[in-house]
């Protein structure tokens, strides 16, 4: 390896399936509206594994993305926190100040960015998939990414914001509202998240379904009033007629099951990313009257979350199940979770020592 002072930073290079690799990276100048940072936590996310295991989804091969300018290989990791060590001109954040990455990418002047929903901006893509992320020791992200954090939000918190973000928005398009009752197809992190928050939001039941104990025993601690596991039980049976489910996985199972569980007039929210089409019952939909509703990413999210973290309403990290160094990050992290179930979110932590170190 090179030496301690050089220039280079490690990090977690996406190359193709399979093949992720840690490696050491030049630091570049930085460009205008850019700030870079230290990483202090990075997660893995369910799409990383997809692009692990059977990419490229999301990650450009060839022909760079329109924002970040970037195509593979580039470092994965979109989850991350950190501290600002250095900002280009003009760009008004302190070095040393604590943030969470919203790792969005968003042009600023398509129709959908004019009309503040920048989660559906027509070059829409994450830093850390379209461009470079944050599975390193250092990330250079646009300063428009960056949200200060207050002293009441620790590090670990604020790399568990952006999942938690995809959960809240979800929420807020299926409008959950104090007293709802809801359904939450697949426990893994988002939808134990949307769980969580559903909880907070004052929904009265919150029924919640998945084939892992494990993941069915965090939903339970989270605040989920009831659960089964749908290998054996019907979430429609035990949900009987909620006013909004939500689709966390992306499969046809999950997909009926969330939609056979909602009351008539209900809402169902597809949040799981289907990997191709899917079929549904247009009969019973219309018959039904059902509502289906797409989310996608987040806007405006981060802010009110990092509120409800500062005053202790709401702790996204109690999904964390493992912190791991960086140097770790395809054998300890990426390879655990394609090939063992025990997992919720891992962290990766690139100040701790690995055995590349
Ligand atoms: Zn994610
Ligand atoms: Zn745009």
């Amino acid at each position: 390896m090179p030496r301690e002072n050089d220039s280079g930073f490690l990090a977690a290079v996406w190359h193709g399936a399979s093949d992720v690799r840690l490696e050491r990276r030049q630091r570049r100048p930085l460009r205008s509206g850019e700030v870079r940072i230290a990483v202090s936590y990075c997660g893995i996310c369910g799409s990383d594994l997809h692009e692990y295991s059977n990419g490229p989804h999301a990650i450009p091969i060839g022909k760079p993305h329109r924002v970040s300018g970037e195509a593979a290989p580039l470092v994965i990791g979109h989850e991350f926190s950190g501290a600002v060590t250095e900002a280009a001109t003009g760009v008004g954040i302190a070095v040393g100040t604590r943030v969470a990455v919203e790792p969005e990418y968003r042009c600023g002047s398509c129709a959908a960015c004019r009309r503040g929903e920048y989660n559906l901006c027509v070059a829409m893509g994450f830093a850390g998939l379209m461009g470079s992320g944050g599975m390193s020791e250092e990330a250079v992200v646009p300063a428009y990414m960056l949200h200060p954090l207050p002293d009441s939000v620790t590090d670990r918190q604020a790399a568990v914001l952006e999942p938690a973000a995809v959960a809240l928005h979800a929420l807020r398009r299926g409008r959950v509202r104090a007293g709802d009752t809801v359904a939450v197809a697949g426990a893994g992190p988002i939808g134990l998240l949307i769980a969580q928050l559903a909880r907070i939001a004052g929904a009265r039941r919150v029924v919640v379904s998945d084939v892992s104990e494990t993941r069915l025993a965090m939903a339970l601690d989270l605040g989920a009033t009831e659960i089964l596991n749908a290998a054996g039980q019907d979430l429609a049976a035990v949900a009987a007629g909620v006013d909004v489910a939500f689709e966390a996985v992306g499969i046809q199972s999950t997909l009926d099951a969330a939609l056979a569980s909602v009351r008539k007039g209900g809402r169902v929210v597809f949040v799981g990313l289907c990997n191709g089409p899917i079929s549904l019952d247009g009969f019973d939909i219309v018959n039904r009257e059902l509502e289906l509703i797409a989310s996608v990413g987040y806007r405006d999210i981060y802010p009110d979350l990092i509120g409800m973290i500062a005053s202790g309403l709401f702790d996204p990290s109690r999904i964390v199940t493992r912190e791991i160094p960086l140097a770790n990050a395809v054998t300890d992290g990426l390879e655990r979770l394609r090939t063992q179930s025990g997992d919720v979110k891992i962290l990766i932590n690139p100040s701790a020592k690995g055995d590349l170190s």
